[in-house]
């Protein structure tokens, strides 16, 4: 069924809204509850229960109890469990939809792609824990043998954002459960209701109990910190700012966890004068407008060669005054609010900022107003060098537009950044798409392509932009240990 913002906040009142630990709904030990909102209009949903530290060591007692069994079942049992959750997640997409446009903002339609994307991630892992593979191969000096297995790394805790509920979670519980860990999952505090959903649903197909535990909590830092601190915990996995990534891993430290971290961006889109304009203009629309901006691989500077720069920002703008912006129940809208009024106010300083340092506006440039945290689809053009946009994360609708004459001038600016998780680059010349895609200094580089994420290809940022890699042939990797045996005949 297709919801209405009625029939969503029913679904919502039928939900579980209490921690799942040990495959158990319970309240908080301390009776304590937030209040979840729906940034379309700043009005409360609902209350989800609050988890203290207590029960988050409640939770990784019981992932630690369940790990021993959990990872000695075979990879097709996990396999088989994976895909069944895929299938439930698909068969209930409207409830999902519904759950992340009510909570986060995205347009319905954004928000079933959304569970189209992130279901994908427990097929992609159901499909990767069958194939786990060893090796056995006699050593290079002597008699005997290196045999090689791959084991589970233990419990893990799993901490995610609110831009995409779904996707980021399904991302790590999927390749966390395929390689045999237990989990505690720490949605963001704006976007716990989805995660709500997706536990009802592990519970449902018997997920055992203490494999996947839920924490929502409003003090995460209390709470990673007490788990990190506890030599239960043998990962933690995190998705977020940078900031907060190398807090973890700092802490990290202490007691030399895995960790894998997938922080900010700041994407640069570079568009040659040899471009086929159409689709750069397409690859531009869905790199940055996609979630009205609030992706870490948003296309966040647009680097246009000076022959064909006011041609390509024209093409934008008409295409940027065509989106209608408005409550993600409307079927009209293609771009919801931001999360939250902290982040509507960055983007308006941003915006404020470089227009106060000379920049022009080309569409947008401000606030839509009312209750909710909508911004307007913004082009600027004339961007100086000095405006905070030109060096900070937007995490929002708006394409700040530059010039280059050359190639080595457009990499030097596309890399003058600390961070390094997507590029985007448009050419028909494919020598210099590839040479120009090799020497950018990202994880992850859209070559006439302006979306990158998919379940089967490595997800993931180098520089400031993070450590290891989610999905793809690897992601699972990131949760399983190389166990050596020297074996002598
Ligand atoms: P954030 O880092 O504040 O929050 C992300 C998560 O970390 C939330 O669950 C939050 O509760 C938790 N958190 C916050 N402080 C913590 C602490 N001290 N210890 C443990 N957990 C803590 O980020 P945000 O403002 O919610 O999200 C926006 C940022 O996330 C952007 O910079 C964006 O680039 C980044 N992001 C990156 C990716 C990626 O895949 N690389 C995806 C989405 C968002």
């Amino acid at each position: 069924m297709v919801h209405d913002r009625k029939s969503a906040l029913a679904l919502v009142e039928a939900l579980s809204r209490e921690l799942y630990i040990n495959g158990r709904w319970r309240e908080s030990s301390t009776g304590a509850r937030y209040s979840v909102h729906n940034p379309a209009d700043g009005s409360a949903i609902t209350e989800v229960a609050d988890a203290s530290v207590a029960d988050a060591q409640d939770a990784l007692a019981a992932a630690h109890a369940a790990q021993r069994d959990w990872g000695a079942t075979t990879s097709r049992y996990r396999a088989e469990l994976l895909r069944r959750v895929f299938d439930r997640i698909i068969e209930r997409t409207e409830d999902f939809a519904a759950l992340i446009s009510l909570e986060m903002g995205k347009p319905l339609a954004e928000a079933r792609g959304e569970v189209a994307y992130g279901a994908e991630f427990l097929r992609w892992f159901s499909e990767q824990a069958a194939h786990l593979t060893g090796s056995y191969a006699p050593a290079p000096n002597g008699g005997y043998r290196i045999v090689t297995a791959k084991q589970p790394v233990g419990p893990s805790l799993l901490i995610t954002p609110w831009n995409f509920p779904l996707a980021m979670a399904t991302r790590k519980i999927g390749a966390a459960l395929a390689a045999g860990c237990t989990c505690l999952v720490k949605p963001a505090p704006q976007t716990p209701l989805t995660l709500a959903l997706l536990m009802q649903i592990c519970h449902e197909l018997d997920v055992p109990a203490g494999v996947v535990n839920y924490l929502p909590t409003l003090d995460a830092a209390a709470q990673s910190r007490a788990l990190m601190d506890d030599a239960r915990l043998r990962k933690v996995s995190f998705t977020g700012s940078t900031g907060v990534g190398s807090i973890l891993l700092r802490q990290a430290a202490d007691r030399v966890l895995r960790t894998s971290m997938e922080l900010g961006g700041n994407g640069p889109f570079i568009v040659f004068d040899d471009a086929e304009l159409d689709a750069a203009v397409d690859g531009a629309m869905l790199a940055k407008m996609r979630n009205a901006g609030e992706s870490c691989v948003a296309a966040n500077r647009f680097l246009v060669h000076e022959a064909i720069a006011e041609e390509f920002t024209e093409r934008l703008v008409r295409r940027f005054e065509e989106l209608v912006v408005g409550d993600a129940f409307d079927p009209a809208s293609a771009v919801g609010p931001l999360i939250d009024a902290k982040q509507l106010d960055k983007v308006t300083e941003l915006v404020d900022d470089a227009v106060a340092r000379g920049a022009r506006i080309r569409v947008g440039g401000k606030a839509l107003g009312g209750n909710g945290y909508f911004y307007r689809p913004t082009v600027l053009t004339e961007v100086p060098g000095t405006a905070r946009i030109a060096h900070e994360e937007i995490f929002g609708p708006v394409a700040a537009v530059t010039t280059f004459s050359t190639e080595e001038q457009a990499l030097e600016r596309a890399n003058a950044t600390e961070f390094g998780l997507a590029g985007y680059v448009y050419t028909r010349d494919l020598s210099r798409a590839l040479r120009f895609a090799e020497r950018l200094e990202t994880g992850m580089v859209g070559v006439n392509r302006g979306l990158v994420s998919d379940p089967g290809g490595p997800f993931g940022g180098v520089k400031a932009s993070g450590l290891g890699r989610e999905g793809g042939a690897s992601g699972i990797e990131e949760y399983l240990e190389t166990k050596y045996l020297a074996v002598q005949l």
